[in-house]
């Protein structure tokens, strides 16, 4: 990297610097006093990131390849799983476990951050809390390791905000259920052996009309459809899966018919705060990356770190940063402790996907030309965050869901 730098030319500065391993922030969690648990599992997962995500992360970006091999050695450190009991072979943690694992990982690659995400709360999520004992034990334990991963496909080619809108059909012939229709967008539809998946099985009932089911992959009567070329988190698969006559036994429906859309909407809520952290963990990675280099970047003679124009900068930065972080913890700990969290999660949501978005616009910023080249991680993190303001609900629809609780709470 500091020989690409130095072909480039890239003045005295520059070619002083070497910009392999960036400085973290090592006092990001000093507001907040965790438990030993959570503690260690950082540094766990700190390490981890440091030493198996960040030297490939742009490597897997480039190649859009699936890190295949760093998931099977998440899986075995408990972090495909973290809050399944250990009596399904999860690490039996928290959701304030979770959302730190999350930023962690995400921090060294986005794109692991999202695999991990989709598999904890999309997934095993939805099963944990609405599968039969059967399930439980046949959908979650052989997904905790690494070996498999899950998906979740509510979203469709005509539908996407409008979730309660679903056109894929269920229809019941005798022991099975029939599925037909397209599911779009679905992360790690390519690197998947399951997927929760919604489909009407009533249409005059609209949204209630929706049920869940449980589909192994691959299976006849299930397709995959073109891996789609993204702007951001390119590591992780986006394909359609495409339904045509899917016969899956009548057992695979999850929870009751006519409850898929409410299975749907509770697992956003905890997935929000999935997502949430992985916002945090690319906003802390642009942080870091700015932070560092403006300390070793020389301009007119002294650090553009003692430049005011950027210590306002990485003070915003920083302070967007921290607030979205509390928001995403709080919402994991009332969900932790039982409490509804529903305001809470699009919140977080929320503010740290614009935080992360804001953050890595501006790292690129402090890092002037070097921020537009791939040599750094810098505009890797720009495009990573853009995602996390579209997917699991836009900040469109958060903002729609915080108002409508908040109106709620005044009107009693
Ligand atoms: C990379 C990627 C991965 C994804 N992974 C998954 C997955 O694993 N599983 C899955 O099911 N889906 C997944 N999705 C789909 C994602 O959740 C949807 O793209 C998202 O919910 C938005 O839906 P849409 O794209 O249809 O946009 P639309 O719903 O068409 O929205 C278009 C615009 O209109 C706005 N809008 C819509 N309705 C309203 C409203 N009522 N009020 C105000 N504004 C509104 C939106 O905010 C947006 O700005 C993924 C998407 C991407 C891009």
């Amino acid at each position: 990297m500091a020989a690409t730098l130095l072909a480039r030319g890239g003045g005295a500065a520059a070619r002083a610097l070497t910009f392999g391993c960036l400085r973290q922030l090592h006092t990001v969690y000093q507001t907040v006093e965790l438990p030993e648990t959570h503690q260690m599992l950082c540094q766990t997962c700190r390490d981890f990131a440091e030493k198996e995500l960040v030297p490939i992360a742009a490597q897997l970006d480039k190649e859009h390849r699936f890190p295949a091999e760093q998931v099977k050695k998440m899986g075995a450190l408990g972090l495909l799983a973290i809050d399944v009991p250990e009596e399904y072979k999860g690490a039996g943690l928290d959701y304030l476990a979770y959302s730190i694992a999350v930023e962690e990982i995400s921090r060294g690659c986005a794109s692991t951050g999202v695999v991990m995400s989709v598999n904890n709360s999309l997934y095993l999520g939805p099963i944990l809390k609405f599968g039969s004992e059967e399930q439980k034990h046949q959908w979650i334990a052989p997904f905790t390791s690494g070996d498999k991963i899950g998906c979740f496909a509510l979203s469709e080619p005509g539908n996407g905000s409008d979730a309660g809108a679903a056109s894929t059909v269920a229809r019941l012939d005798g022991n099975e259920w029939v599925l037909n229709g397209t599911k779009a967008w679905i992360t790690n539809a390519w690197d998947a052996s399951a997927v929760v998946v919604f489909a009407t099985t009533d249409k005059s009932q609209k949204h209630k009309g929706i049920s869940a089911f449980l589909v192994p992959m691959p299976t006849p009567g299930l397709s995959l459809g073109k891996k789609e070329d993204k702007l951001g988190i390119r590591a992780s698969s986006t394909a359609n899966l495409i339904f045509e006559d899917c016969r899956i036994p009548k057992a695979n429906l999850l929870g009751q018919q006519g409850m898929g859309f409410k299975i749907a909407m509770q697992t956003l809520d905890s997935g929000r705060i999935g997502i949430a952290s992985q916002a945090l963990g690319i906003a802390r990675g642009a942080l870091d990356c700015a932070v560092d280099y403006a300390e070793k970047r020389l301009a007119f003679g002294s650090p553009i770190s003692k430049l005011q124009a950027i210590q306002f900068k990485l003070a915003d930065m920083a302070l967007a940063l921290e607030g979205a972080r509390l928001l995403t913890w709080r919402a994991a700990m009332l969900k932790d402790n039982g409490k509804p969290y529903t305001k809470e999660a699009a919140m977080a949501k929320l503010a740290a996907s614009e935080a992360a978005t804001a953050i890595s616009h501006q790292a690129i910023q402090i890092l002037g030309g070097m921020g537009y080249v791939t040599e750094m991680p810098a505009e890797r993190h720009y495009r990573d965050a853009r995602i996390t303001e579209i997917y699991e609900g836009t900040s469109e629809i958060q903002r729609l869901v915080i108002a409508g609780q908040l109106l709620k709470e005044y009107r009693g």
